[in-house]
């Protein structure tokens, strides 16, 4: 019997390392579209913010072109003043001029203001290019490192896939039958050791006779969760 813990150890330590490299190898393709993604959203930011610099600008242009308008109006009504021939007419003109000004002021404060905004806006696009730089670079180096860390893990997953095969051809009798059925459902969660007086797979307390089985070396399987129960070594 002692032979067949050993085996039994044996296959849940492979069993262990075996999912282990599968779920390594499951996250780095995860790795690589995140890297993927924050580039893109870089990207989508800087693309953004040149949108918004050029839709400033057209803002601007055209605010410019409406206050050079209302400039031309003034021109304009000021030289109807001197044709004006009763002092009401006069200064309904003056009144006009007065508003127009005072909303030309407003709108020239406002392209000033936006004048402003694009300067910041500009002095900004560096650090937007920079971060889409970086941000490709490290999604480049996220998927060659992923490329050549799945390249080795396949590897040991070949080699150990082989070791548990063999070590597996050892089992024989109903306990190889137990085994696959359970390793079939189960997979790593298939085995067990002793922990204590309890089932390391559950943490159950285990019967005195069960442990008295266990401790003569004879697996056992959980009455609680149904995995096979293997003593501890030195024990
Ligand atoms: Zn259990």
């Amino acid at each position: 019997m002692s032979e067949v813990i050993e085996i039994l150890r044996r296959l849940h330590r492979i069993l262990v390392q075996q999912a282990d490299i599968r779920s390594q190898l499951e996250r780095g393709p995860r790795m690589v579209k995140i890297a993927q993604t924050h580039y893109e959203t870089a990207v989508a930011d800087e693309l953004a913010h040149r949108e918004l610099i050029k839709k400033t600008r057209m803002d601007a242009d055209r605010k410019q072109l409406q206050l050079r308008e209302r400039e031309a109006k003034i021109f304009s009504v000021e030289g109807k003043m001197n044709m004006c021939k009763t002092d009401r007419e006069f200064q309904a003109l003056k009144d006009q001029i007065a508003a127009d000004t005072q909303a030309n002021a407003v709108l020239s404060d406002e392209i000033l203001e936006m004048l402003e905004t694009i300067d910041t806006l500009v002095a900004a696009t560096p650090d937007f290019e920079l971060r889409c730089k970086q941000n490709k670079a490290e999604a480049e180096k996220v998927a060659a490192n992923t490329e050549a860390r799945r390249v080795s893990l396949e590897a040991d997953l070949a080699r150990i896939t082989e070791d548990l095969a063999a070590t597996e051809a050892r089992l024989d009798g109903d306990l190889a039958g137990t085994y696959r059925r359970l390793v079939a459902l189960r997979h790593e969660e298939a085995l067990a050791v002793l922990e204590g007086n309890s089932c390391g797979g559950c943490n159950t307390s285990l019967s005195p006779r069960t442990i008295d089985r266990l401790l003569m070396r004879e697996p056992v399987v959980c009455t609680s969760c149904g995995c096979l129960i293997y003593p501890p070594e030195g024990r």
